[in-house]
């Protein structure tokens, strides 16, 4: 398989795209033959999730070496690396409803279905490649995609990791987890600033040769851990694959039959492997994207202008506070055909003027099939009561706010199955889900998760729990302005890491 960017004929072989993360345009990369409808009649019963996911990942790195693909399904999905044997296990609240459950990982949140097996797929293409230079992977973060890469990567040979996330524009466990990470190869830093400058400067620094070749120097080559690495992006794939075979199975559909999806959206990557889904054959009918205040993807989808020039909100579910989505480039390509050109040009307006609109043609084919909707936090709270209330069941607050947006356009979806993503394990936030409840608000994280687990009879994972004892080894933050220096610095600190030089 060779990947193409979005921007320009600029064409690489699997191997360099996933080390590469960024296309040298700036652009993202995709496939350059995408594989469609290659699922539709691909449904033997009884496959495991890794089935599932060997399944799908081989359409896109067939040709990482032999049998290292299956290797890293094993490894990433294998024994004790999530906390359920289905790895993504459901919940229905009632009959035309399910909820999909991603958050059963290492770090609670659906980040880890993906960087459980990143790492494996960097290894292998960096082998293919026959580079010699370590790794220093960057990685912008708005809550969760931090601690995962973290815990992934930790002490991985020939790769380190530095994360930076806005400070104080986090949970205090977000920010806990990250600060108390262990491993020799790991560095967290908290920007003053919001996730939206954290990924520009990222994306920056791959376009910018100047640094590239400072680092360089250093013995390391950049990747990114971030969404727009088809590494993070494609594994996604696999549970939307799981989830429609698990309706089929359970008989909440027939064979086929098409169900949609409601996502909780923040840097589009989560809601772009779902549609991507649908272009390998999985019978996805409506996409719905939940916002949160920063809604600047409903707004989208709504009028077909993308306009960021707009107040930043921190909000009570912080993973969707984003405003410059940057997995929705390649929406744009599938949607306008593949037209590179328009592509460009939309984002040097959005870089240049913070704004650009589709075509009203391409307004209409896109929402066709795309609804969205958001919520402030008061009605996330609410709606976290309701299905706690109604249902039993405790979900977190970027859940809620899917959740909430789905009881907004149910009457829009008809009579189809629908599924409701649950992107995060509620104990992440106890603060809010506290509130939610109207349980007595307590000072400290750990004291408030345990109020919910006495109220609510839900254990608090074992994963939280241990923070508490750990230190905390980060509490550096650094200004836009030093994020340069910041890297540099920790590329030479890493490099005369004593281990490293025996
Ligand atoms: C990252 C994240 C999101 C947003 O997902 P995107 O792929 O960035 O759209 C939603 N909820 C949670 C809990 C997250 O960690």
């Amino acid at each position: 398989m060779q990947y193409k960017s979005t921007r320009s004929q600029e064409t690489v072989r699997t191997a360099e795209a996933l080390l590469r993360g960024l296309a040298a345009d700036g652009g993202l990369y995709v496939p350059e033959v995408f594989p469609e409808n290659v699922l539709q009649d691909w449904d033997e019963p009884g496959l495991s999730y890794q089935d599932v996911a060997l399944h799908v990942l081989s359409y896109f790195f067939s040709d990482l070496t032999g049998p290292v693909l299956q290797e890293a399904v094993q490894k990433a999905y294998g024994e004790n690396r999530f906390d359920h044997a289905d790895i993504v296990p459901f919940y229905s609240p009632e009959a035309k409803v399910t909820i999909s459950e991603l958050f059963h990982g290492a770090t609670l949140a659906f980040k880890d279905l993906a960087l459980s097996i990143f790492p494996y797929l960097l290894s292998a293409a960096k082998q293919t490649s026959a580079s010699t230079e370590d790794i220093l992977i960057l990685t912008a973060t708005s809550g969760d995609t931090g601690k995962a890469a973290l815990e992934a990567f930790k002490d991985v040979e020939g790769v380190d990791i530095l994360v930076f996330y806005p400070a104080g524009k986090v949970s205090p466990l977000q920010e806990l987890q990250m600060q108390t990470q262990t491993g020799k190869n790991v560095k967290v830093v908290g920007l003053v600033g919001n996730f939206d400058q954290a990924q520009t400067f990222v994306k920056e620094v791959f376009t910018d040769p100047g640094i590239r070749e400072k680092v360089n120097r250093q013995g390391y080559i950049f990747s990114s851990a971030n969404s727009i690495n088809i590494g993070r992006l494609l594994p996604q794939i696999a549970y939307y694959v799981w989830t429609y075979r698990q309706l089929v199975e359970r008989g909440c559909i027939e064979r086929g039959e098409s169900f949609n999806v409601v996502v909780p959206s923040g840097n589009f990557g989560n809601i772009l492997a779902a549609f991507l889904a649908q272009k390998m054959g999985i019978p996805i009918g409506k996409f719905v994207c939940a916002s949160n205040r920063n809604h600047v993807l409903t707004d989208f989808l709504m009028t077909g202008t993308y306009d960021r020039n707009r107040a930043f909100y921190t909000t009570n579910s912080p993973s969707m506070d984003i405003l410059t989505a940057g997995n929705l480039e390649r929406f744009l390509y599938y949607l306008s055909d593949g037209d590179r050109q328009a592509v460009s040009r939309w984002q040097t307006q959005l870089t240049e003027q913070n704004k650009f609109t589709l075509p009203n043609a391409l307004l209409e084919k896109m929402q066709r099939n795309w609804l969205a909707g958001y919520l402030d936090d008061k009605e996330t709270e609410y709606w976290l009561r309701y299905v706690y209330h109604t249902y039993g069941y405790v979900c977190d607050p970027h859940t809620a706010v899917a959740y909430g947006v789905y009881e907004k356009v149910r009457r829009q979806l008809g009579e189809a199955h629908t599924v409701i993503m649950a992107t995060a394990h509620p104990y992440k936030f106890p603060f809010t889900v506290g509130r939610a409840l109207h349980l007595d608000e307590q000072e400290d994280p750990f004291a408030m998760a345990l109020q919910i687990q006495a109220n609510t009879g839900i254990s608090v994972p074992p994963a939280l729990g241990e923070l508490v004892t750990r230190p905390r080894r980060f509490k550096e933050t650094v200004t836009p302005a030093e994020l340069t220096q910041t890297v540099l610095d920790f590329a030479v600190m890493q490099r005369n890491r004593s281990d490293k030089n025996e």
